[in-house]
């Protein structure tokens, strides 16, 4: 399979990790919008959102492990074309670190 994502996962892309459990892993975003911007991603390739109690268990270790959890932080999952998504492999983008603008 051609994912980005899953060759993150095997090892045959680089990544600089900073959370992993049996069901996800995380690892910062290569192109960040704001000081800290990690994507949870699931070990599994999957195209739309299921396992979310996993994968949100894992964003508040990262939001914690990134000292974004008392800040304030914003989670994304785009979804399809408008939304603007890349990589076909559900993932959730953590964002934080200054003040956000608004959405939209
Ligand atoms: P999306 O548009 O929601 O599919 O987001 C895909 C994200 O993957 C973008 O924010 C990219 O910057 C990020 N990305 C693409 N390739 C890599 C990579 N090799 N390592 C880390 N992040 C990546």
């Amino acid at each position: 399979m051609n994912c980005i994502f899953c060759k993150i996962i095997a090892g045959e892309i680089p990544s600089e990790r900073v959370y992993e459990d049996e069901h996800c892993i995380a690892f910062k975003d290569i192109h960040p919008v704001a000081p800290v911007h990690i994507l949870v991603v699931p070990k599994n390739h999957i195209e739309t959102p299921t396992l979310m109690d996993q994968l949100f268990f894992a964003v508040g270790h990262v939001a914690e492990s990134q000292g974004v959890s008392k800040s304030g932080f914003r989670t994304v999952i785009n979804t399809g074309n408008h939304a603007g998504q890349e990589v076909a492999h559900l993932h959730i983008h953590v964002i934080g670190g200054k003040q956000l603008g608004k959405m939209g």
